[in-house]
């Protein structure tokens, strides 16, 4: 199982993207920087995107690519809650702002296929099991465990200032796990009325559950705001050390 984090930040600029991260090649996590990030031949090999919320950051990209691959036989297939792929189809794939791509299009097939998830309840696509989780976030929104047919597991949070534990701990056993960490610790006022978490809100989660004993994943925080990206570092390298933990933050290209 090989992750490539397409972009770890929340903003966007030559060098940083949009969250966005690819499974062996052919599973997408949001799309928020797929195009961008991959070449046309990579961008044809993606066969299913699970998409954790509807904000513009994590959905960008789903027009673009239906585009890119409009000359491929087999629709992509797309997951989210049934709010997040009503949002998408209202207001990217509307037929004003780019065409309806989940319906046929001048004798083109569909280049999207629509499947509505429910939290907690697993499902199998391309061969891996997936669990989506729920997420709190002003939107609805879940993060996604993915386990591979070789029995790896992968988790993400999405966009959440919720409670990450069932996650770090959930019965697939995640190896790494991707944490929405947007906004150092001055902007907490920010990060609760956006709906995201910073490095002393993670460490509140991460001290109980070490002081209980439990084994922790390899943490790979991501979102980072790019304004106050060196001062996150900062912050999270503190909370590292306190904890006795390894916190890599996620960069573009970043591959595990
Ligand atoms: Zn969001
Ligand atoms: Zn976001």
């Amino acid at each position: 199982m090989r992750v490539r984090v397409l972009g770890a930040h929340n903003l966007e600029t030559g060098r940083a993207r949009h969250t966005c991260f690819l499974i062996d090649g052919v599973l997408g996590i949001d799309a928020g920087s797929l195009v961008s990030s991959l070449s046309l031949v990579e961008q044809g090999e993606i066969r299913a995107l699970l998409i954790t919320h509807q904000h513009f950051d994590h959905a960008r990209d789903i027009p673009t690519l239906g585009l890119t691959t409009m000359g491929s036989a087999e629709p992509i297939h797309l997951y989210g809650l049934p709010a997040t792929l009503e949002s998408v189809h209202a207001h990217l794939l509307d037929g004003q702002v780019y065409p309806d791509l989940t319906k046929e299009l001048n004798d083109t097939p569909p280049r999207f296929r629509s499947h509505s998830i429910e939290p907690d309840v697993a499902f199998e696509t391309l061969g891996y099991t997936v669990k989506a989780v729920e997420a709190s976030h002003p939107v609805p929104a879940v993060g996604y465990i993915i386990k591979s047919p070789s029995g790896r597991c992968v988790a993400f949070t999405g966009d959440t200032d919720g409670d990450i534990l069932p996650i770090l701990q959930d019965e697939f056993a995640p190896e790494v796990v991707f944490i929405d960490v947007t906004y150092p610790n001055r902007l907490q006022w920010r990060a609760e009325v956006s709906g995201h978490l910073t490095p002393s809100l993670l460490e509140r989660q991460l001290g109980p559950a070490l002081s209980a004993s439990v084994r922790l994943p390899k943490i790979v925080p991501v979102h980072l705001s790019l304004h106050e990206r060196d001062e996150i570092r900062e912050e999270l390298s503190a909370v590292a050390e306190r904890l006795g933990v390894e916190l890599t933050p996620g960069y573009e290209d970043m591959m595990l």
